[in-house]
């Protein structure tokens, strides 16, 4: 748990005061109880579905060990959630997939505001400082400023970033920085993109072309398409993913500021409805603020 520990204080004392506040009125076990523990659920952004089908194995769970204590309910309920967490996280790789030979090539995607240049930078600096030879391409040619936004974190961290004027084709910047890299031997590429919900065919269009011109010119690539989805939208986050893997071969979820959020369960929707495993989370604005995403401790951090 201890990784997570300042970042997730927020959804921490979120879910386990929700849970205390639950456990303060509990008399007895009821269905008013099953009540408020679904409401409880649902106010976390477990979502519905999951918060009914929670509720329904809690109370089998509360039966089968006969609990009737407030201690022993408030036990089943931490050890249950815990259990749920780990089990839909289950057959999902959380790991990051590299390349065995050659530049690894990681595509970002997600609407504007999400972080992803922020995960760019900070994930910039992890690799550069493993010895690492980091290129950055700022293929996000769209929004105002993201260009200048990804060369200051390329500054601050010393990578090498590859870009164009505004308005340029993001798949031009993308070629060029592909070859580049394979030509200067990178170890690492990391691609900025746009993110325009609005006109949705566009955007599946130049993720399209994107994705092609990468893997034309490295077979295997892209490594990873990491989705960035911002913790504090809730359901919102989940719509916009569900339109994202429409248009795009989503590998791995870039859950961000789980530091400003207070609903723990949303780890939890992105599990059951997505079934697309979240590999990084994170917990701040700075440069370390990043972490690897692991079930076991972060339903520990979260409960525990
Ligand atoms: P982009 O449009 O997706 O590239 O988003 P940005 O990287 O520009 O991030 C938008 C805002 O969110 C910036 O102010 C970031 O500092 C902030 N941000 C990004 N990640 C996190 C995080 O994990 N926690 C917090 N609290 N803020 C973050």
């Amino acid at each position: 748990a201890s990784r997570y520990t300042h970042g997730l204080k927020k959804i921490r004392t979120g879910f386990k005061g929700r849970i205390n506040a639950l456990l303060a009125n509990f008399r007895h076990v009821d269905e008013d109880f099953f009540d408020d523990l679904e409401e409880m659920l649902i106010e976390s952004d477990v979502g519905f579905e999951a918060a009914m089908k929670i509720s329904d194995e809690l109370r089998d769970e509360v039966k089968f060990q006969n609990a009737k204590s407030k201690a022993e309910v408030s036990e089943v309920i931490v050890e249950k959630l815990v259990d749920l967490y780990e089990e839909a996280g289950k057959d999902q790789d959380e790991e990051l997939h590299f390349a065995e030979e050659g530049p690894t090539v990681f595509l970002f995607v997600g609407v504007n505001g999400v972080g992803k240049t922020t995960t760019i930078g900070k994930l910039a600096k992890r690799y550069k400082d493993e010895g690492k030879k980091v290129m950055v391409a700022a293929g996000d040619t769209f929004r105002a400023g993201a260009i200048q936004q990804l060369d200051e974190w390329a500054q601050r961290v010393g990578v090498t970033i590859v870009k164009k004027p505004e308005k340029s084709d993001p798949a031009s910047v993308v070629y060029d920085a592909v070859t580049k890299a394979k030509k200067e031997n990178y170890d690492i590429l990391l691609v900025d993109t746009a993110g325009r919900l609005q006109n949705k065919v566009n955007l599946m269009n130049e993720l399209e072309k994107i994705q092609r011109i990468i893997t034309r010119e490295i077979p295997e690539a892209p490594h990873e398409v990491l989705l960035a989805l911002d913790a504090t939208t809730g359901q919102n986050a989940l719509s916009q993913a569900k339109q994202f893997k429409d248009a795009t071969d989503v590998t791995g979820i870039i859950l961000t500021k789980l530091d400003g959020t207070a609903r723990g369960g949303i780890v939890l929707a992105i599990r059951n409805e997505l079934h697309i495993p979240v590999k990084l989370v994170g917990l701040g604005e700075q440069v370390d603020d990043l972490r690897d995403f692991n079930t076991e401790d972060f339903a520990y951090g979260l409960f525990k």
